[in-house]
Protein backbone atom coordinates (compact mmCIF):
# COMPACT_ATOMS: atom_id res chain seq x y z
CA UNK A 1 0.00 0.00 0.00
CA UNK A 2 1.24 3.71 -0.89
CA UNK A 3 2.56 5.09 2.46
CA UNK A 4 -0.38 7.64 3.57
CA UNK A 5 1.18 11.11 3.04
CA UNK A 6 -0.61 14.38 3.75
CA UNK A 7 0.46 18.43 4.04
CA UNK A 8 -0.48 20.49 6.81
CA UNK A 9 1.10 23.69 7.37
CA UNK A 10 1.94 23.40 11.44
CA UNK A 11 1.07 20.64 13.00
CA UNK A 12 0.54 20.48 17.06
CA UNK A 13 1.89 16.96 18.76
CA UNK A 14 -0.54 16.66 22.00
CA UNK A 15 -3.55 17.55 22.91
CA UNK A 16 -3.18 18.67 26.19
CA UNK A 17 -3.53 21.73 27.69
CA UNK A 18 -0.85 23.43 25.46
CA UNK A 19 -1.53 21.68 22.71
CA UNK A 20 -5.20 22.85 22.67
CA UNK A 21 -3.98 26.28 23.49
CA UNK A 22 -1.68 26.18 20.73
CA UNK A 23 -4.46 25.27 18.44
CA UNK A 24 -6.41 28.10 19.51
CA UNK A 25 -4.34 30.41 19.21
CA UNK A 26 -3.59 29.24 15.73
CA UNK A 27 -6.71 29.44 14.89
CA UNK A 28 -7.35 32.71 15.70
CA UNK A 29 -4.27 34.69 14.72
CA UNK A 30 -3.33 32.48 11.43
CA UNK A 31 -6.64 31.51 10.05
CA UNK A 32 -5.35 30.90 6.60
CA UNK A 33 -3.37 27.87 8.24
CA UNK A 34 -4.26 24.42 8.12
CA UNK A 35 -3.37 22.15 11.06
CA UNK A 36 -3.27 18.94 12.68
CA UNK A 37 -2.64 17.83 16.07
CA UNK A 38 -1.37 14.35 16.67
CA UNK A 39 -1.90 12.49 20.00
CA UNK A 40 -1.18 9.21 21.42
CA UNK A 41 -3.17 8.72 23.80
CA UNK A 42 -7.37 8.24 23.13
CA UNK A 43 -8.59 11.68 24.85
CA UNK A 44 -7.68 15.52 24.98
CA UNK A 45 -6.27 16.68 28.45
CA UNK A 46 -2.64 15.20 28.02
CA UNK A 47 -2.19 15.12 32.60
CA UNK A 48 -5.59 15.77 33.14
CA UNK A 49 -6.75 13.05 31.90
CA UNK A 50 -4.06 10.84 32.39
CA UNK A 51 -3.78 11.10 36.56
CA UNK A 52 -7.07 9.76 38.24
CA UNK A 53 -5.95 9.00 41.85
CA UNK A 54 -8.08 11.03 44.74
CA UNK A 55 -8.22 14.81 45.19
CA UNK A 56 -5.88 15.25 41.72
CA UNK A 57 -6.46 19.07 41.59
CA UNK A 58 -3.93 21.80 40.31
CA UNK A 59 -1.54 23.21 42.65
CA UNK A 60 -1.43 26.72 40.85
CA UNK A 61 -4.17 29.02 40.39
CA UNK A 62 -6.52 28.60 37.51
CA UNK A 63 -6.33 32.22 36.82
CA UNK A 64 -3.11 31.56 35.79
CA UNK A 65 -3.14 28.08 35.13
CA UNK A 66 -6.20 28.75 32.67
CA UNK A 67 -5.78 30.12 29.10
CA UNK A 68 -5.94 33.87 28.89
CA UNK A 69 -7.98 34.11 25.89
CA UNK A 70 -10.48 31.94 28.13
CA UNK A 71 -11.81 33.33 31.31
CA UNK A 72 -11.63 30.58 34.34
CA UNK A 73 -15.59 30.72 35.91
CA UNK A 74 -15.39 28.67 38.54
CA UNK A 75 -15.64 29.69 42.32
CA UNK A 76 -13.00 27.01 43.55
CA UNK A 77 -9.20 28.62 42.18
CA UNK A 78 -7.20 25.50 43.49
CA UNK A 79 -9.14 23.07 40.93
CA UNK A 80 -9.92 19.83 40.67
CA UNK A 81 -8.43 17.99 37.55
CA UNK A 82 -12.05 16.63 36.79
CA UNK A 83 -12.81 20.66 36.56
CA UNK A 84 -9.68 21.24 34.23
CA UNK A 85 -10.64 18.44 31.81
CA UNK A 86 -13.87 19.75 31.33
CA UNK A 87 -12.18 23.34 30.55
CA UNK A 88 -9.62 21.93 28.18
CA UNK A 89 -12.02 19.53 26.30
CA UNK A 90 -14.51 22.48 26.41
CA UNK A 91 -12.29 24.97 24.79
CA UNK A 92 -11.84 21.88 21.77
CA UNK A 93 -14.76 21.53 21.48
CA UNK A 94 -15.98 24.89 21.16
CA UNK A 95 -13.39 26.30 19.09
CA UNK A 96 -13.86 22.94 16.58
CA UNK A 97 -10.47 22.08 17.63
CA UNK A 98 -10.89 18.51 18.49
CA UNK A 99 -11.77 18.24 14.83
CA UNK A 100 -8.44 18.38 13.88
CA UNK A 101 -7.05 15.66 16.47
CA UNK A 102 -5.65 12.54 15.47
CA UNK A 103 -5.80 10.03 18.59
CA UNK A 104 -3.73 7.47 18.95
CA UNK A 105 -0.89 9.03 16.67
CA UNK A 106 1.93 8.61 18.33
CA UNK A 107 4.85 10.89 16.82
CA UNK A 108 7.80 8.92 16.87
CA UNK A 109 10.13 10.24 14.29
CA UNK A 110 10.58 14.07 12.64
CA UNK A 111 13.44 14.11 9.59
CA UNK A 112 13.34 18.21 8.47
CA UNK A 113 14.24 18.78 4.16
CA UNK A 114 16.28 21.68 3.89
CA UNK A 115 15.17 21.63 0.51
CA UNK A 116 11.55 20.84 0.43
CA UNK A 117 11.60 23.26 3.94
CA UNK A 118 9.14 20.63 5.45
CA UNK A 119 9.34 18.03 8.38
CA UNK A 120 8.33 14.85 7.40
CA UNK A 121 6.49 13.10 10.42
CA UNK A 122 5.98 9.87 11.55
CA UNK A 123 3.49 8.62 13.94
CA UNK A 124 2.45 5.02 15.15
CA UNK A 125 -1.01 4.16 15.21
CA UNK A 126 -1.20 2.60 18.56
CA UNK A 127 -2.59 -0.41 18.94
CA UNK A 128 -2.35 -1.32 15.33
CA UNK A 129 1.02 -0.93 14.84
CA UNK A 130 0.55 0.97 11.30
CA UNK A 131 2.66 4.44 10.54
CA UNK A 132 1.03 7.52 9.26
CA UNK A 133 3.22 9.64 7.86
CA UNK A 134 3.18 13.82 7.32
CA UNK A 135 4.41 16.56 6.05
CA UNK A 136 4.20 20.23 7.26
CA UNK A 137 6.14 23.16 6.80
CA UNK A 138 6.31 24.34 11.19
CA UNK A 139 6.26 21.66 13.72
CA UNK A 140 5.06 22.27 17.11
CA UNK A 141 5.71 20.44 19.91
CA UNK A 142 3.40 20.26 22.90
CA UNK A 143 3.99 16.78 24.38
CA UNK A 144 4.48 18.05 27.79
CA UNK A 145 7.60 16.91 29.53
CA UNK A 146 7.35 13.48 31.65
CA UNK A 147 6.60 9.81 30.17
CA UNK A 148 3.15 8.62 29.91
CA UNK A 149 3.59 4.78 30.14
CA UNK A 150 6.20 4.96 33.19
CA UNK A 151 5.63 6.57 36.88
CA UNK A 152 9.64 7.08 38.57
CA UNK A 153 10.24 4.49 41.51
CA UNK A 154 13.20 4.33 42.83
CA UNK A 155 14.63 1.28 43.99
CA UNK A 156 12.68 0.75 47.40
CA UNK A 157 14.78 -2.40 49.32
CA UNK A 158 12.50 -5.77 49.49
CA UNK A 159 9.28 -3.68 47.86
CA UNK A 160 8.75 -7.39 45.99
CA UNK A 161 8.07 -8.99 49.74
CA UNK A 162 5.51 -6.63 50.24
CA UNK A 163 1.72 -8.84 50.73
CA UNK A 164 -0.02 -6.07 50.10
CA UNK A 165 -0.81 -3.37 46.63
CA UNK A 166 1.59 -1.12 45.37
CA UNK A 167 0.11 1.71 43.53
CA UNK A 168 1.60 4.82 41.78
CA UNK A 169 -0.37 7.55 41.26
CA UNK A 170 0.39 7.45 37.37
CA UNK A 171 -1.49 4.57 36.95
CA UNK A 172 -4.48 4.51 39.69
CA UNK A 173 -6.81 1.31 39.33
CA UNK A 174 -10.05 2.61 39.20
CA UNK A 175 -11.11 0.12 41.72
CA UNK A 176 -8.29 0.65 43.89
CA UNK A 177 -10.42 0.02 47.76
CA UNK A 178 -8.60 1.11 50.26
CA UNK A 179 -11.42 2.07 53.12
CA UNK A 180 -10.51 1.28 55.99
CA UNK A 181 -6.70 0.25 55.20
CA UNK A 182 -3.58 1.37 56.32
CA UNK A 183 -2.12 3.54 53.87
CA UNK A 184 1.83 4.48 53.19
CA UNK A 185 2.56 7.34 50.80
CA UNK A 186 5.63 7.44 50.43
CA UNK A 187 7.11 10.99 48.92
CA UNK A 188 6.73 14.63 49.58
CA UNK A 189 6.05 16.36 46.31
CA UNK A 190 3.03 17.52 45.71
CA UNK A 191 0.97 14.53 44.48
CA UNK A 192 1.38 13.36 48.11
CA UNK A 193 0.68 16.26 49.58
CA UNK A 194 -3.05 16.01 47.29
CA UNK A 195 -3.25 11.99 48.44
CA UNK A 196 -3.00 12.37 51.98
CA UNK A 197 -5.93 14.31 52.72
CA UNK A 198 -7.78 12.80 50.18
CA UNK A 199 -7.74 9.36 51.27
CA UNK A 200 -7.45 9.85 54.83
CA UNK A 201 -11.35 10.74 54.66
CA UNK A 202 -11.84 6.73 53.99
CA UNK A 203 -8.45 4.94 55.06
CA UNK A 204 -7.80 3.88 58.41
CA UNK A 205 -4.96 5.80 58.58
CA UNK A 206 -2.38 7.58 56.07
CA UNK A 207 1.34 7.92 56.90
CA UNK A 208 2.96 9.91 54.20
CA UNK A 209 6.58 8.69 54.57
CA UNK A 210 9.26 11.49 53.46
CA UNK A 211 13.04 11.16 53.38
CA UNK A 212 13.24 14.90 53.52
CA UNK A 213 10.78 17.38 53.76
CA UNK A 214 9.58 20.10 51.37
CA UNK A 215 7.95 23.72 52.11
CA UNK A 216 4.18 24.06 52.04
CA UNK A 217 2.41 27.27 52.00
CA UNK A 218 -1.15 27.02 52.83
CA UNK A 219 -3.45 29.37 50.26
CA UNK A 220 -7.47 29.65 50.07
CA UNK A 221 -8.62 27.23 47.63
CA UNK A 222 -11.24 30.40 46.52
CA UNK A 223 -9.95 33.63 44.74
CA UNK A 224 -11.87 36.24 47.31
CA UNK A 225 -11.53 38.73 45.16
CA UNK A 226 -12.48 37.14 42.19
CA UNK A 227 -15.83 36.27 43.62
CA UNK A 228 -16.69 39.60 45.15
CA UNK A 229 -15.51 40.77 41.63
CA UNK A 230 -17.98 38.23 39.62
CA UNK A 231 -20.67 39.96 41.74
CA UNK A 232 -20.29 43.19 40.04
CA UNK A 233 -18.22 42.56 36.85
CA UNK A 234 -18.35 39.91 33.69
CA UNK A 235 -16.21 37.46 33.73
CA UNK A 236 -13.76 39.23 30.94
CA UNK A 237 -13.45 41.81 33.35
CA UNK A 238 -12.51 39.72 36.32
CA UNK A 239 -10.05 37.20 34.73
CA UNK A 240 -7.38 39.26 33.53
CA UNK A 241 -7.30 41.63 37.03
CA UNK A 242 -7.32 38.32 38.91
CA UNK A 243 -4.79 36.95 36.29
CA UNK A 244 -2.33 39.97 37.01
CA UNK A 245 -3.17 40.05 40.74
CA UNK A 246 -1.61 36.76 41.03
CA UNK A 247 1.02 36.53 38.75
CA UNK A 248 2.47 39.91 40.95
CA UNK A 249 1.92 38.07 44.27
CA UNK A 250 3.33 34.72 42.57
CA UNK A 251 6.55 36.75 40.76
CA UNK A 252 6.99 38.84 44.25
CA UNK A 253 6.92 35.97 46.46
CA UNK A 254 9.19 33.94 43.89
CA UNK A 255 11.73 36.88 44.28
CA UNK A 256 11.69 36.92 47.90
CA UNK A 257 12.29 33.38 48.53
CA UNK A 258 15.33 34.05 46.46
CA UNK A 259 16.91 37.56 47.46
CA UNK A 260 15.59 36.36 51.48
CA UNK A 261 15.61 33.19 51.85
CA UNK A 262 15.94 33.41 55.69
CA UNK A 263 12.84 35.20 56.12
CA UNK A 264 10.66 33.58 53.43
CA UNK A 265 11.76 30.42 55.64
CA UNK A 266 10.76 32.34 58.85
CA UNK A 267 7.18 33.11 57.49
CA UNK A 268 6.73 29.77 55.70
CA UNK A 269 7.37 27.94 59.15
CA UNK A 270 4.96 30.52 61.21
CA UNK A 271 2.62 29.55 58.55
CA UNK A 272 2.98 25.89 59.36
CA UNK A 273 3.11 26.28 63.48
CA UNK A 274 -0.06 28.19 63.22
CA UNK A 275 -1.87 25.72 60.67
CA UNK A 276 -1.09 22.66 63.11
CA UNK A 277 -1.31 21.62 66.86
CA UNK A 278 0.77 23.15 69.15
CA UNK A 279 3.65 20.83 70.02
CA UNK A 280 4.20 19.77 66.31
CA UNK A 281 7.37 19.05 65.38
CA UNK A 282 7.21 21.50 62.57
CA UNK A 283 11.28 21.48 62.31
CA UNK A 284 11.57 17.67 61.44
CA UNK A 285 8.54 17.83 59.04
CA UNK A 286 8.38 20.71 57.21
CA UNK A 287 11.92 22.15 57.37
CA UNK A 288 14.30 21.24 54.35
CA UNK A 289 17.62 21.65 53.97
CA UNK A 290 17.69 23.94 50.87
CA UNK A 291 15.99 27.26 50.12
CA UNK A 292 12.41 27.74 48.96
CA UNK A 293 12.20 27.46 45.74
CA UNK A 294 15.68 25.69 44.99
CA UNK A 295 12.66 22.98 44.42
CA UNK A 296 9.28 24.01 44.19
CA UNK A 297 7.44 24.77 47.43
CA UNK A 298 4.21 22.89 47.52
CA UNK A 299 1.05 24.68 48.20
CA UNK A 300 -2.15 23.28 49.80
CA UNK A 301 -5.96 24.46 49.81
CA UNK A 302 -7.53 25.71 52.70
CA UNK A 303 -4.92 23.94 54.67
CA UNK A 304 -6.32 20.82 53.77
CA UNK A 305 -3.21 18.51 54.73
CA UNK A 306 -2.28 20.58 58.01
CA UNK A 307 -5.89 19.38 59.04
CA UNK A 308 -5.59 15.73 58.53
CA UNK A 309 -2.36 16.00 60.63
CA UNK A 310 -4.34 17.67 63.25
CA UNK A 311 -7.17 15.22 63.49
CA UNK A 312 -4.97 12.40 63.34
CA UNK A 313 -5.84 10.74 60.23
CA UNK A 314 -2.97 11.18 58.67
CA UNK A 315 0.52 11.64 59.86
CA UNK A 316 4.05 12.53 58.37
CA UNK A 317 7.19 10.08 58.85
CA UNK A 318 10.45 11.59 58.21
CA UNK A 319 12.90 8.81 57.92
CA UNK A 320 14.39 6.11 55.40
CA UNK A 321 13.32 3.05 54.30
CA UNK A 322 15.57 0.30 55.50
CA UNK A 323 13.22 -2.38 54.00
CA UNK A 324 10.14 -3.51 52.92
CA UNK A 325 8.53 -6.37 54.49
CA UNK A 326 5.30 -8.43 54.01
CA UNK A 327 2.90 -6.30 55.75
CA UNK A 328 4.95 -3.25 55.90
CA UNK A 329 8.24 -0.83 55.99
CA UNK A 330 10.82 -0.93 58.05
CA UNK A 331 12.32 2.28 58.49
CA UNK A 332 16.58 3.48 59.37
CA UNK A 333 15.55 4.32 62.81
CA UNK A 334 14.09 0.79 63.44
CA UNK A 335 10.48 2.00 63.38
CA UNK A 336 7.98 -0.05 61.78
CA UNK A 337 4.96 1.22 59.59
CA UNK A 338 2.53 -1.40 59.46
CA UNK A 339 0.76 -0.84 55.97
CA UNK A 340 -1.85 -2.40 53.54
CA UNK A 341 -1.37 -0.24 50.92
CA UNK A 342 1.69 1.90 49.31
CA UNK A 343 1.62 4.54 47.21
CA UNK A 344 4.61 5.18 45.48
CA UNK A 345 4.01 9.08 45.17
CA UNK A 346 7.81 9.34 43.70
CA UNK A 347 7.73 11.43 40.72
CA UNK A 348 7.97 11.45 36.99
CA UNK A 349 10.69 10.31 34.67
CA UNK A 350 11.43 13.94 32.74
CA UNK A 351 11.10 13.24 28.82
CA UNK A 352 11.72 16.28 26.49
CA UNK A 353 10.13 16.73 22.92
CA UNK A 354 8.13 13.33 23.69
CA UNK A 355 10.46 10.64 22.67
CA UNK A 356 10.71 11.83 18.98
CA UNK A 357 13.67 11.05 17.01
CA UNK A 358 14.50 14.16 15.25
CA UNK A 359 16.98 14.29 12.24
CA UNK A 360 17.96 17.42 10.05
CA UNK A 361 18.89 17.03 6.26
CA UNK A 362 19.73 13.16 7.47
CA UNK A 363 21.87 13.93 10.15
CA UNK A 364 20.86 12.89 13.73
CA UNK A 365 20.31 15.90 16.08
CA UNK A 366 21.97 16.66 19.31
CA UNK A 367 18.88 17.70 21.46
CA UNK A 368 21.41 18.43 24.54
CA UNK A 369 23.35 19.94 22.54
CA UNK A 370 21.28 22.80 21.62
CA UNK A 371 20.71 26.05 23.03
CA UNK A 372 17.30 26.97 23.80
CA UNK A 373 15.86 30.39 21.76
CA UNK A 374 13.57 32.35 24.08
CA UNK A 375 12.57 29.02 25.57
CA UNK A 376 10.56 28.00 23.18
CA UNK A 377 12.78 26.81 19.61
CA UNK A 378 16.07 25.45 19.60
CA UNK A 379 19.53 26.62 17.83
CA UNK A 380 19.95 25.34 14.07
CA UNK A 381 16.33 23.44 14.46
CA UNK A 382 14.68 24.86 11.76
CA UNK A 383 10.59 26.15 11.69
CA UNK A 384 10.48 24.26 14.99
CA UNK A 385 8.83 25.42 18.36
CA UNK A 386 8.02 23.60 21.74
CA UNK A 387 6.28 24.45 24.67
CA UNK A 388 7.90 24.67 28.47
CA UNK A 389 6.40 25.99 31.34
CA UNK A 390 7.96 27.75 34.17
CA UNK A 391 9.00 25.82 37.07
CA UNK A 392 8.28 29.23 39.63
CA UNK A 393 4.41 29.94 38.30
CA UNK A 394 1.52 28.34 36.42
CA UNK A 395 2.29 26.17 32.80
CA UNK A 396 0.25 28.08 30.84
CA UNK A 397 1.06 31.87 31.39
CA UNK A 398 4.28 30.78 28.91
CA UNK A 399 2.25 27.99 26.79
CA UNK A 400 0.15 31.32 25.72
CA UNK A 401 3.28 33.25 25.56
CA UNK A 402 4.67 30.70 23.05
CA UNK A 403 1.94 30.47 20.98
CA UNK A 404 1.03 33.68 20.51
CA UNK A 405 5.09 33.97 19.09
CA UNK A 406 4.86 31.06 16.82
CA UNK A 407 1.90 32.79 15.49
CA UNK A 408 3.77 36.28 15.04
CA UNK A 409 6.88 34.12 13.45
CA UNK A 410 4.89 32.68 11.17
CA UNK A 411 3.11 35.83 10.00
CA UNK A 412 6.15 37.13 9.79
CA UNK A 413 7.45 34.65 7.31
CA UNK A 414 4.70 34.89 5.35
CA UNK A 415 4.64 38.82 5.26
CA UNK A 416 8.57 38.34 4.07
CA UNK A 417 7.98 35.77 1.45
CA UNK A 418 10.23 33.44 3.94
CA UNK A 419 9.84 29.60 4.64
CA UNK A 420 12.56 28.98 6.69
CA UNK A 421 13.13 30.79 10.23
CA UNK A 422 16.02 29.04 12.13
CA UNK A 423 18.09 30.71 15.61
CA UNK A 424 21.38 30.84 15.10
CA UNK A 425 24.14 31.29 17.72
CA UNK A 426 26.81 32.85 15.64
CA UNK A 427 29.48 34.96 17.19
CA UNK A 428 27.37 36.02 19.72
CA UNK A 429 29.86 34.56 22.76
CA UNK A 430 27.46 32.58 24.52
CA UNK A 431 28.25 30.02 26.99
CA UNK A 432 25.59 27.25 27.97
CA UNK A 433 24.20 27.37 31.57
CA UNK A 434 21.88 24.12 32.48
CA UNK A 435 18.59 24.44 31.61
CA UNK A 436 16.28 24.86 34.83
CA UNK A 437 17.81 25.88 37.79
CA UNK A 438 15.92 23.57 40.20
CA UNK A 439 17.81 21.03 42.05
CA UNK A 440 14.38 18.59 42.32
CA UNK A 441 15.23 15.10 42.23
CA UNK A 442 13.39 14.46 38.69
CA UNK A 443 15.14 17.54 37.14
CA UNK A 444 18.52 16.35 37.97
CA UNK A 445 17.98 12.56 36.79
CA UNK A 446 17.17 14.48 33.71
CA UNK A 447 19.15 17.32 32.97
CA UNK A 448 21.92 15.68 30.87
CA UNK A 449 19.08 14.94 28.46
CA UNK A 450 17.65 18.28 28.36
CA UNK A 451 19.05 21.43 25.77
CA UNK A 452 20.83 23.90 27.82
CA UNK A 453 20.47 28.03 27.95
CA UNK A 454 22.52 30.28 27.12
CA UNK A 455 24.11 33.07 29.12
CA UNK A 456 22.55 35.64 27.75
CA UNK A 457 19.01 36.45 25.60
CA UNK A 458 17.60 35.59 23.55
CA UNK A 459 19.29 32.07 24.92
CA UNK A 460 18.55 32.88 28.61
CA UNK A 461 15.45 31.16 30.31
CA UNK A 462 14.34 33.74 32.46
CA UNK A 463 11.13 31.88 34.41
CA UNK A 464 9.41 35.30 34.36
CA UNK A 465 6.43 36.27 32.41
CA UNK A 466 6.52 39.66 32.56
CA UNK A 467 9.77 39.71 31.04
CA UNK A 468 8.96 37.08 28.94
CA UNK A 469 5.91 38.93 27.89
CA UNK A 470 7.60 41.47 26.34
CA UNK A 471 9.95 39.54 24.55
CA UNK A 472 7.77 37.08 23.31
CA UNK A 473 4.41 39.71 22.33
CA UNK A 474 6.03 42.22 21.79
CA UNK A 475 9.68 42.30 21.03
CA UNK A 476 10.74 42.52 17.19
CA UNK A 477 10.75 39.04 15.46
CA UNK A 478 13.97 39.76 13.02
CA UNK A 479 16.42 40.17 15.86
CA UNK A 480 19.17 39.13 13.99
CA UNK A 481 19.63 35.62 15.98
CA UNK A 482 16.27 34.25 13.93
CA UNK A 483 17.68 33.94 10.27
CA UNK A 484 15.04 33.59 7.30
CA UNK A 485 15.85 32.01 4.69
CA UNK A 486 13.87 29.67 1.54
CA UNK A 487 15.21 26.64 -0.20
CA UNK A 488 17.50 26.32 -2.25
CA UNK A 489 16.96 23.56 -4.71
CA UNK A 490 19.88 20.82 -4.84
CA UNK A 491 21.39 21.67 -8.10
CA UNK A 492 21.90 25.16 -7.09
CA UNK A 493 23.04 24.65 -3.88
CA UNK A 494 25.62 21.65 -5.05
CA UNK A 495 27.27 24.01 -8.07
CA UNK A 496 27.19 26.62 -4.53
CA UNK A 497 29.35 23.92 -2.98
CA UNK A 498 31.38 22.84 -6.03
CA UNK A 499 32.33 26.63 -6.65
CA UNK A 500 33.65 26.88 -2.78
CA UNK A 501 35.53 23.90 -3.15
CA UNK A 502 37.54 24.93 -6.41
CA UNK A 503 38.07 28.43 -4.85
CA UNK A 504 39.70 27.25 -1.60
C1 LIG B 1 -0.26 15.68 38.72
C2 LIG B 1 0.19 16.96 38.08
C3 LIG B 1 -0.32 18.18 38.52
C4 LIG B 1 0.11 19.36 37.91
N1 LIG B 1 -0.37 20.56 38.38
C5 LIG B 1 0.06 21.70 37.83
C6 LIG B 1 -0.41 22.96 38.30
O1 LIG B 1 -1.22 23.06 39.20
N2 LIG B 1 0.07 24.08 37.72
C7 LIG B 1 0.98 24.03 36.71
O2 LIG B 1 1.38 25.07 36.22
N3 LIG B 1 1.42 22.86 36.24
C8 LIG B 1 0.99 21.70 36.77
N4 LIG B 1 1.45 20.51 36.29
C9 LIG B 1 2.30 20.50 35.11
C10 LIG B 1 1.32 20.16 33.95
O3 LIG B 1 1.71 19.02 33.32
C11 LIG B 1 1.10 21.34 33.05
O4 LIG B 1 0.50 22.38 33.76
C12 LIG B 1 0.20 21.09 31.84
O5 LIG B 1 -0.88 20.27 32.11
C13 LIG B 1 1.04 20.56 30.74
O6 LIG B 1 0.25 20.52 29.61
P1 LIG B 1 0.88 20.02 28.25
O7 LIG B 1 -0.24 19.96 27.28
O8 LIG B 1 2.06 20.84 27.91
O9 LIG B 1 1.44 18.58 28.58
P2 LIG B 1 0.66 17.27 28.95
O10 LIG B 1 -0.49 17.53 29.82
O11 LIG B 1 1.68 16.31 29.44
O12 LIG B 1 0.10 16.77 27.55
C14 LIG B 1 0.97 16.32 26.54
C15 LIG B 1 0.19 15.53 25.53
O13 LIG B 1 1.07 15.19 24.47
C16 LIG B 1 0.89 13.84 24.14
N5 LIG B 1 2.14 13.34 23.59
C17 LIG B 1 3.35 13.26 24.18
N6 LIG B 1 4.27 12.75 23.36
C18 LIG B 1 3.63 12.50 22.20
C19 LIG B 1 4.06 11.95 20.95
N7 LIG B 1 5.32 11.57 20.74
N8 LIG B 1 3.12 11.82 19.97
C20 LIG B 1 1.84 12.21 20.17
N9 LIG B 1 1.39 12.73 21.32
C21 LIG B 1 2.28 12.87 22.33
C22 LIG B 1 0.52 13.17 25.44
O14 LIG B 1 -0.15 11.95 25.20
C23 LIG B 1 -0.36 14.24 26.09
O15 LIG B 1 -1.70 14.10 25.75
C24 LIG B 1 1.04 19.32 36.87
C25 LIG B 1 1.56 18.09 36.44
C26 LIG B 1 1.14 16.92 37.04
C27 LIG B 1 1.73 15.63 36.56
Amino acid sequence: MAPEREHVDVLIVGAGLSGIGAAHHLQERCPGKSYTILEAREAIGGTWDLFRYPGIRSDSDMHTLGYRFRPWTDAQSIAPGSKILDYVRDTAREGGIDRHIRFRHRVVSAAWSSEEARWTVAAERTGTGETATLTCDFLFMNSGYYRYDQGYTPELPGLDRFGGEVVHPQHWPEDLDYAGKRVVVVGSGATAMTLVPAMAKDAAKVTMLQRSPTYVISMPGEDGLANRLRKHLPERVVYPIVRWKNVIAQGLFYRLSRRRPELVKKLLRRGAIKALPPGYDVDIHFKPRYNPWDQRVCLVPDADLFRVLGEGSAEIVTDRIASFGEDGIELESGQKLGADVVITATGLNLLFLGDVEITIDGAETDVPGALTYKGMMLSDFPNFAFTLGYTNASWTLKADLTSEYVCRLLNHMDAGGYRICTPRVGDAGVSEEPLLDFNSGYVLRALDHLPKQGSKEPWKLRQNYPVDLRMLRRGEIDDGTMKFSNPVPRSQSEAATQARASAS
